[in-house]
């Protein structure tokens, strides 16, 4: 069994995966109406791994024989401002998700819940590839700029990107 209040914060967690996955898809589909085919793939492939992360933490409630309570999704911004803005919403929403496994992991602690420790560390160490990505291509583009060869060549380079491993695979 699982406590009460580790119980509800991880299917808080559930609704921020999945809202993280609706945010990522709003940026994929606002690259794409601008012509650049490799950010909306970087972004669709995150949205992905997003419903993924989700996945594991209903299973984990449910494998705990826990309640999932699924909540609902806001809708996310259509418009983003400068592509630079957009990349550092996608940054401050990573950093807002990073606290949120911080907490559940403090909370894990308190109740000596260990099978979620392992879990939590798990997706600990997957926030700090998520910000190191994020801030990858966010100072890329600053490097290169919002027009001309250099955001050519960096759009064909987030083309590339396959379904990501890590937490939830
Ligand atoms: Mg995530």
């Amino acid at each position: 069994m699982i406590g009460d209040k580790l119980r509800g914060s991880l299917n808080d967690q559930i609704n921020e995966e999945f809202q993280s996955a609706y945010l990522y898809l709003a940026m994929s589909a606002n690259c794409e109406s601008q012509n650049l085919p490799g950010f909306a793939n970087w972004f669709k492939m995150q949205a992905e791994e997003e419903l993924r992360h989700g996945m594991r933490f209903f299973q984990f409630i449910l494998d705990r024989e826990g309640h999932v309570a699924l909540q609902g999704i806001t809708a996310p911004p259509e418009e983003f401002g400068s592509l630079a803005a957009l990349l550092e919403d996608a940054l401050n929403h990573e950093r807002q998700v990073t606290r949120s496994i911080h907490d559940l992991y403090r909370l894990a602690e308190e109740e000596k819940d260990y099978p979620a420790y392992a879990l939590l560390e798990e997706f600990a160490t997957e926030q700090v590839e998520e910000e190191k990505s994020v801030t990858y291509i966010l100072e890329s583009l600053k490097r290169v700029g919002e027009d001309g060869t250099g955001l050519f060549i960096l759009d064909k380079e987030l083309a590339g990107r396959g379904a990501a491993a890590g937490a939830g695979g």
